[in-house]
């Protein structure tokens, strides 16, 4: 494979922002709570990378008071309304569908937002605003994170080809927050169950990465890894050290503990 065949790129998209309804609210495991929602807003939603965000606007009753386009971009209103970052986990134009997957087990706008979704409830969603589409091509395809990376890690497996190789490292509370991956690359799981520990510690998932990547080949390999933030930065560490190429990798804080509301790329 050419060097350009690996090479990300960055599509913009014309920021949109919508008013969404729920249609309808699944338990996937104790962790995660399925949202579909639906609307005439979705209108030309574009999500082309597997690891884009939308900006949810929960609040906990009635119409979200959305941003409105000027000719600078957004103009918030004042308040400016809380807002979170959440993986357009699937989107089915035909059906004018677009499915978020929420961890739950902690307080916060989102969560608790999503705990009181119910069919016809309204959810504000911006975005995304662009993507970052990194070619399938590579040999090998590492995705390690927590709960909170798994929608864009379900969807890179869903959208890998076959004759490639995936190795999924996950942090999961126990063995009921398991599930199965569709995807037709090759592709090995590495569950790091808590077993009662905390969220936010690196320890399980550092250990089980060491395991996971130990007979991977580092030269054509792209890694992805998204975690709380401190975790993220150890894992990034830690996965240099095995050998793998900082150019062919990507890593991000997805939320930090203590902090609300929290999106690092960790770099350098
Ligand atoms: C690009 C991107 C994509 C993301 N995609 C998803 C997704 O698809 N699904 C998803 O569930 N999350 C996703 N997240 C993470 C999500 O945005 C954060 O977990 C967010 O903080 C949740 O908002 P909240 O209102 O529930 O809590 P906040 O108000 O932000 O935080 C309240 C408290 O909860 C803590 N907290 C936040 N998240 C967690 C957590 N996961 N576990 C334990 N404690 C936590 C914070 O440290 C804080 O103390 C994504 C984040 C980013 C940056």
């Amino acid at each position: 494979m050419t060097d350009a065949l690996r090479i990300p790129r960055r599509v913009r998209h014309d920021l949109k922002f919508r008013a969404l309804t729920v249609a309808s609210v699944q338990d996937l495991t104790p962790a995660y709570r399925r949202i579909v929602l639906e609307g005439p807003d979705l209108d030309g939603f574009v999500s082309l990378g597997f690891d884009d965000h939308v900006k949810i606007f929960p609040v906990a009753e009635g119409r979200p008071v959305l941003p409105s386009l000027g000719p600078d971009g957004p103009v918030f209103p004042e308040p400016r309304p809380t807002a979170r970052d959440y993986t357009p986990r699937a989107y089915d134009a035909a059906a004018g569908r677009l499915t978020l997957d929420f961890v739950t087990g902690h307080g916060g706008p989102a969560t608790d937002w999503a705990m009181a979704a119910q069919p016809g409830s309204i959810l504000g969603v911006g975005g995304p605003r662009g993507s970052f589409i990194v070619p399938t091509a590579f040999a090998d395809h590492v995705l390690i994170g927590d709960e909170t990376a798994l929608p864009a890690i379900a969807r890179r497996l869903e959208e890998l080809p076959a004759g490639v190789r995936a190795h999924v490292v996950v942090e999961v509370a126990d063995a009921d927050s398991i599930w199965t991956f569709d995807s037709a690359a090759e592709v090995s799981v590495t569950w790091a169950v808590r077993d009662g520990a905390p969220r936010g510690r690196a320890e399980t998932l550092l250990t089980s990465v060491d395991t996971a990547l130990s007979g991977v080949d580092p030269k054509d390999a792209y890694v992805w890894i998204a975690a709380e933030s401190a975790v993220a930065k150890a894992l990034r560490t830690r996965v240099l050290a095995l050998g793998f190429s900082a150019k062919s990798m990507k890593a991000a804080g997805y939320w930090r503990l203590g902090d609300a509301g929290a999106h690092e790329v960790i770099e350098g």
